[in-house]
């Protein structure tokens, strides 16, 4: 069996097309555009090239995109008020503060200060406990994303095992939430985990969310298998790979993400999803 590719670049432009249609009706209904203001502290050149994809896409969505770029001394003190003024400022609906920050500046106390409602990214304690309480609100996008592209392929997740490679705040965590609110059975792998074959075989839906290139072995998918790769290793060669030894994977998987291409765009659009959904749910005027 050779696995269907679920095209993240093609559901990511859907999904971006409905937020710009959503923009677009509240502008006819006479209400002001939804904001994202997007922090950049120092000139990290990865951050960079990721911030301006952001501001790019929100442009193209329609929705209003507010640049602030401190320099790499910026202070803790200075940016804990701009992130109180923007709290405060009624044309913004998200905030979004690149990471990582420069190592002088503690990036917890950051994100506790932002307000859940203009938590856009979906990282402050509150939004990730509304997610384990099956409440959620603000959902963080790159899990959500992987929602998306599982949905797309008409998962059933009930009675499913999905084992998923990775334990971080921002991916593996929220995405263990997401699959058992839709009622998979959830193994969450880590780096203690010894024999990560032994679970991995096992399967229904694998999610590879490490920074490992090549870390899952192409012969531990089981057959039928929906394999969705996370990681984004920089090869030697200038490359892309992801964190599945891709080739033999797909010969094994029903589905499987391409790396670039495949969780990567998700990302960006489901910012704009949840920028447009603070604009609506909690600031509507
Ligand atoms: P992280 O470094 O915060 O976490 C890595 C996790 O992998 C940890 O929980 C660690 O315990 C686990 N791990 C390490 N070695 C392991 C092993 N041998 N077996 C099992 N687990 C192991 O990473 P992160 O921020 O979650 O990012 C992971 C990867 O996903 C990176 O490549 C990152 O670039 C990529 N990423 C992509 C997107 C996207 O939009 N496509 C978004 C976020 C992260």
């Amino acid at each position: 069996m050779t696995a269907k590719l679920i095209d993240g670049k093609k559901i990511a432009a859907s999904v971006r097309q409905q937020v710009a249609a959503g923009v677009e009706a509240r502008r006819l209904k006479g209400l002001r555009v939804p904001g994202l203001a997007v922090v950049l502290v120092g000139k990290d050149p990865a951050s960079q090239v990721y911030v301006r994809n952001k501001r790019n896409a929100c442009e193209k969505a329609g929705i209003l995109s507010l640049s602030h770029d401190l320099p790499a001394d910026t202070s803790q003190a200075a940016l804990e008020a701009l992130i109180d003024q923007l709290n405060e400022n009624p044309t913004i609906d998200g905030i979004l503060v690149q990471l990582p920050l420069p190592p002088h500046l503690d990036a917890d106390p950051i994100l506790l200060r932002i307000r859940p409602d203009k938590d856009v990214d979906g990282f402050h304690p509150y939004n990730l406990g509304r997610l384990v309480q099956r409440q959620p609100e603000l959902r963080p996008c790159t899990p959500a994303g992987i929602i998306a592209l599982l949905d797309s392929v008409d998962t059933p997740y009930r009675g499913q095992h999905a084992v998923i490679v990775g334990a971080s705040n921002i991916v593996g965590r929220p995405m263990s939430m997401e699959l058992l609110l839709r009622g998979a059975t959830i193994t969450v792998t880590h780096r203690f985990t010894p024999d990560l074959a032994h679970f991995v075989r096992d399967a229904d839906i694998v999610i590879a969310a490490v920074g490992k290139p090549g870390l899952v072995k192409g012969e531990w998918i089981k057959p039928g298998a929906t394999v969705i790769d996370v990681g984004i290793n920089r090869m030697p060669d200038g490359t892309l790979n992801g964190d599945v030894e891709f080739e033999v994977a797909r010969e094994r998987a029903a589905y499987i993400t391409p790396v670039p291409g495949g969780v990567g765009p998700m990302t960006i659009a489901m910012l704009l999803q949840n920028t447009l959904y603070a604009a609506n749910e909690f600031h509507p005027g």
